[in-house]
């Protein structure tokens, strides 16, 4: 999970952040605001004081306003009279859900069991092709050996798409270090984090304290410290500091470089190529300072702090069109445009092909991403125009909602947010939607929290793919849940790495065999991983170390990526997420030197996505006749 912040100006420079410790910028736009309120105790019960926004009716005129619920289950109609005696009933609801979930349990027990067994069968039965008996001959042999073997054997295999990743989140901190160097920023040797030079004190004028980050080229010391402060490197919980704690710390510790987005994508394209991936889709936020501010000065309908109606947010998407929301679409794609240039240019992408380096052959597409953890007024904003610019712009291929889900505005608003995105899907139906739903661990915010996020990020946000979905077996009926993600082919991006860092959740703990006993696609994907000092590679030697996960199971999980990539055109296999079968117009095999027939030339040629998977599949061949 990572994020920018952007900033208007002439440097327009952007400044990633933290959630929990938030950025100046968001001080300064929330001054333009009324003070969203607080959650606090009320006797047995809690309540949440809301403000009143400017030109609204305020609602506490009835006395009732003291008692609105907090947003941490999806529970509704809970009157404030009902709230008054919520002391006596909670405990008696309680017993009742305690009830209710030890049946959901045994159901689902007795669920993930039966569809095991029939997984298995499947498994002993489907004959293995002689290019993959070879490659789990070597896979086995490999992981027999030790992860470094593996990590061998398993980085040249093809692995299709990375479907969730933050650009930001995805650079290394080395790299990060010799762009402050080049930008002549100075670090705070005692937080270890980059800071601006003084103004007015001549060229590389550090504070008093700081130093140059050049200075840092000549300390190795130092060096070392601001690589472990902008990264997971070395990093040992302690009291009070968790891995979540640190990780989501880093990005405001590098935050203040300019934006080199040409470069970073230049890096994790190169990265990817090394790996033998063939696509991205990479999570970022291009600028909305207008649209927040525009999203603050509409303010928020009076009373729609729990609900909104489709009529409320109508109106409101009126005003903020009609307030030039649509003006910042431009400078949007102009800032993707000139990143991809630069990238292409990097690269020597203008190249012939011939002489082109792979990396140019990595596909990148784009999500644009929302910050979650702010006032319903800029969130509605933010995403109105992640709508207005993934229709407008062809690199952004959808939409997805960032920040740390345990954020306290996140969980308080996690369904008011998802009634946005029901709305604002039914007035942009073809505009993709991604959503992190579900990176919760136990203990991390209520236990009702965790009950309907990612039911919610379906029935309601529209998600066509969850990301994490660790809480799943949380939910309030987690085994109908899966037999409707199974059955609406919801896929779930796996971030083991960043589950484990972030949330403490890894093997057992985490619901992937749960995921894969139900047939919900699933597949691998990196998040952050220049902050997790990962690439994808890592995360298939941690799928088949802690997961299980067999050479045939990572090979469908590439598959699955392309499946559910956001692209345009049909797919090449016959069912979805079967990949028995592919399209009539291209049963002829997909061998190493094969080229597709006429008739498959014509579907490849009018789908981006079949035209993916044929040349994953064609390199599979490769892969797998390389082995002996
Ligand atoms: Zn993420």
């Amino acid at each position: 999970m990572g994020w920018w912040w952007p900033e208007t100006g002439s440097n327009r420079r952007r400044r990633p952040f933290q959630g929990r410790a938030l950025p100046l910028s968001y001080l300064a736009l929330a001054m333009l605001s009324s003070t969203r309120g607080q959650v606090r105790p009320s006797s047995s019960c809690v309540s949440l004081r809301l403000p009143v926004e400017e030109g609204y009716a305020d609602p506490s005129d009835d006395g009732s306003f003291e008692n609105v619920e907090p947003q941490y289950s999806n529970h509704h109609g809970l009157t404030p009279n009902r709230m008054l005696a919520c002391g006596i009933l909670g405990e008696l609801h309680a017993m009742d859900r305690q009830v209710s979930m030890i049946r959901a349990r045994i159901a689902l027990g007795l669920f993930i069991i039966t569809t095991l067994c029939c997984a298995h069968a499947q498994t002993t039965a489907s004959a293995l092709t002689p290019g993959e008996a070879r490659a789990t001959h070597a896979f086995a042999a490999a992981k027999k050996m030790g992860p470094g073997e593996l990590y061998a054997f398993l980085e040249p295999m093809p692995k299709g798409a990375d479907l969730h990743m933050h650009l930001l989140g995805a650079v290394y901190a080395e790299t990060f270090i010799a762009e402050g160097v080049q930008q002549g920023l100075c670090v705070d040797p005692v937080a270890l984090k980059f800071t601006q030079p003084v103004s007015n004190s001549g060229a590389g004028a550090c504070a008093t304290g700081n130093v140059p980050a050049a200075t840092v080229l000549k300390d190795q010391h130092l060096y070392d410290a601001l690589v472990d402060s902008f990264s997971m490197r070395s990093f040992v919980p302690a009291s009070g500091i968790s891995g979540h704690d640190q990780f989501f710390a880093t990005f405001d510790r590098f935050g203040g470089l300019k934006d080199h987005s040409g470069a970073w994508l230049d890096e994790v394209a190169t990265r990817a190529a090394g790996e033998n991936e063939q696509y991205l889709e990479i999570m970022t936020t291009p600028p909305f300072t207008r649209t927040a501010t525009l999203g603050y000065k509409s303010g928020w309908p009076a009373g729609a702090y729990k609900d909104a109606t489709r009529e409320q947010l109508a109106k409101l998407r009126d005003q903020l069109l009609a307030g030039g929301l649509r003006d910042e679409i431009v400078d949007d794609s102009k800032q993707i445009a000139d990143a991809e240039a630069v990238r292409n240019r990097i690269e020597g992408c203008t190249l012939p092909d011939e002489v082109a380096p792979p990396a140019c052959e990595v596909k990148i597409h784009f999500l644009y991403q929302v910050l979650r953890a702010f006032p319903p007024q800029q969130v509605f904003a933010q995403t109105l125009l992640g709508f207005e610019v993934a229709s407008a712009d062809p690199d952004f291929v959808g939409i997805n909602f960032v920040q740390p889900e345990d954020d306290r505005i996140a969980m308080q608003d996690y369904h008011l947010q998802m009634e946005m995105l029901d709305y604002l899907h039914s007035v942009y139906p073809n505009v993709r939607i991604s959503l992190h739903a579900g990176e919760l661990a136990p203990g991390m915010v209520p236990t009702a929290g965790l009950s309907f996020h990612i039911r919610e990020a379906i029935d309601l946000g529209h998600a066509e793919r969850i990301g994490h979905g660790v809480d799943l077996l949380y939910e309030s009926h987690p085994d109908q849940l899966l037999k409707e993600m199974a059955a609406k082919h919801i896929m779930v991006e796996i971030n083991l790495t960043s589950n484990d860092v972030i949330l403490g959740i890894k093997g057992n703990e985490h619901p992937l065999a749960a995921y894969r006993a139900a047939h919900v696609p699933v597949a691998l994907s990196t998040d952050d991983e220049g902050v997790s000092r990962i690439d994808l590679t890592h995360e298939y030697v941690k799928g088949a170390e802690e997961q299980a996960l067999g050479y045939v199971d990572l090979k469908n999980m590439a598959r699955t990526s392309l499946e559910h990539a956001f692209f345009q055109g049909e797919s090449l296999w016959a069912a979805p997420d079967d990949f028995a079968h592919h399209k009539a117009a291209c049963t002829a095999p997909i061998t190493a030197i094969s080229t597709p027939t006429a008739p498959c030339t014509a579907l490849l040629k009018r789908s981006e996505r079949a035209t993916e998977q044929w040349e994953l599949e064609r390199r599979f061949a490769v892969f797998e006749a390389s082995l002996h």
